[in-house]
């Protein structure tokens, strides 16, 4: 996501490094980098130019804070700049105070809406609400059957026609769903609408009926991050012919560049709400710029870390953990190892994770290449191991690291390699639970 972004923008503060204060010349250069870093990943043309004006005036010396080198002054006005462009302060869904919220989705045929109403009516689920999902998106042949699976998946039901219910009129459709919303007891309804590949009056037309049939409290937008320029002239239009409160972003796993989607909101003054990298029900979460910011200047994104975490991991297992490595409730064995190397796992991939740890740009490569087999790997060989040696590892000697290797199907070196490593994290982790840091990760493996 962004990553040609980040390494250009890197690239852009690197000749920073070690001035003393910035001169003209130094704030020129920068500047020029910085719009060619923006203009490489596809953000519009005028965003750009707003961009790399602003970051200029500013640098030229009317913030000058003792805290912060000349480099780290001019991350902080980009970073801060780059949270202007995507929306500024996070925007929260609104919530209709009386009967069921109703959430219109717009967008081109293949934007990714009828995926991402199941992950949102997911998303909604999570924060206790009951959702229910309206087929309105009546033009495609399989449209219907596609929310109905995806609505499975998520656990929600779909409200989709039936015959004699109005079948081939999806304002009806809609219409009807608020009905059926209001007796079944639904606080959020989300209308799915048909895209055309193109932008055709037509559309907009037939949006804008379900728009005044069902009166939206949101009206999003979802586009794919992936096609380029087009984002933004799509959104522009759908704008002008529909209408919207937000716009929901997609495919952000697929692109390197996606600049045209940072450029969205800053061009129709439209917030982005939500974003989606993925094409599981769980790959959407809620849109803040900060935290995008934090992301493309590769300063990590510990937040969501954190959040997911909480998310994922189990309380109890994790503060037995953490007891153990600071010195109660017996020594952190290779048991506990593997059961943190699962939790950490229900997280996502390794490179997922570190990604959102700051610093991890320069590791991009190795990341990318990293071999996730290599955590069945390692639990192979604890796994092969006698409960006696997980809960002591001290006494796994020669013969028993051969007969280890063995039942893993592994060399002994890295049976080895591991048992090394595990008690070095041992180590690590226990001076950082002493010193109140980070409880409960494990030691990285590879
Ligand atoms: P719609 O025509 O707007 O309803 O689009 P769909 O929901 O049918 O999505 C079009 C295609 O994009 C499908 O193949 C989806 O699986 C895929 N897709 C949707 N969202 C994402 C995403 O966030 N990431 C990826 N990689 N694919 C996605």
């Amino acid at each position: 996501m962004f990553a040609t972004l980040s390494d250009r923008l890197a690239d852009a503060f690197k000749n920073l490094r070690g001035k003393g204060r910035l001169s003209e010349a130094d704030i020129d250069a920068t500047a020029r980098e910085i719009r060619i870093a923006l203009l490489e990943a596809d953000v519009a043309l005028p965003v750009v130019k707003d961009f790399v004006a602003a970051v200029k005036e500013r640098a030229r010396g009317e913030e000058v804070s003792g805290a912060l080198n000349p480099a780290q002054q001019i991350v902080k006005i980009v970073n801060e700049e780059l949270v202007n462009i995507l929306g500024g302060e996070t925007r929260r869904l609104r919530y209709a105070k009386s009967g069921p919220t109703v959430i219109m989705l717009a967008g081109l045929q293949g934007a990714g809406k009828t995926t991402l109403a199941a992950k949102l009516a997911h998303w909604l689920k999570e924060q206790g609400k009951t959702p229910m999902l309206v087929a309105a998106d009546l033009q495609r042949p399989n449209a219907v059957t596609q929310l109905q699976v995806n609505g499975e998946r998520a656990g929600v039901p779909v409200f989709a026609p039936q015959p004699g219910n109005g079948v081939g009129d999806p304002v009806e459709v809609a219409r009807q769903s608020i009905e059926e919303a209001k007796r079944k007891l639904h606080d959020v309804v989300i209308v799915d609408t048909a895209g055309r590949l193109g932008v055709d009056a037509e559309m907009m037309a037939r949006a804008a009926s379900i728009r005044d049939a069902v009166q939206p409290d949101e009206i999003l937008f979802v586009v794919d991050a992936m096609i380029g320029q087009d984002a933004v002239t799509t959104a522009q239009a759908f704008l002008d012919g529909v209408g919207y409160d937000g716009v929901v972003l997609t495919k952000l796993d697929g692109d390197a560049r996606g600049g045209a989607a940072l450029s969205i909101a800053s061009i129709t003054g439209k917030p982005v709400m939500f974003a989606s990298a993925g094409e599981k029900v769980t790959d959407f979460d809620v849109f803040h710029p900060d935290r995008m910011a934090s992301r493309i200047l590769d300063m990590g994104d510990v937040m969501t870390l954190i959040e997911q975490a909480e998310k994922a991991f189990d309380q109890e297992q994790a503060l037995k953990a953490a007891q153990k490595l600071s010195g109660q409730g017996g020594d952190f064995t290779l048991d506990d190892f593997l059961e943190q190397m699962q939790q950490v796992r229900k997280l996502g991939s390794m490179q997922k994770i570190m990604g959102m740890l700051p610093g991890m740009g320069q590791f991009r490569e190795q990341l990318e290449n990293f071999d996730e087999r290599e955590i069945d790997r390692i639990q192979a060989i604890i796994r092969s191991m006698t409960p006696a040696e997980r809960d002591n590892p001290k006494m796994i000697d020669g013969s028993r690291r051969a007969r280890i290797a063995k039942g893993s199907g592994r060399q002994v070196s890295d049976v080895n390699n591991l048992v090394d490593r595990f008690f070095e994290a041992r180590k690590m982790m226990m001076s950082f639970a002493k010193g109140g840091g980070l409880p409960g990760m494990p030691g990285m493996p590879g």
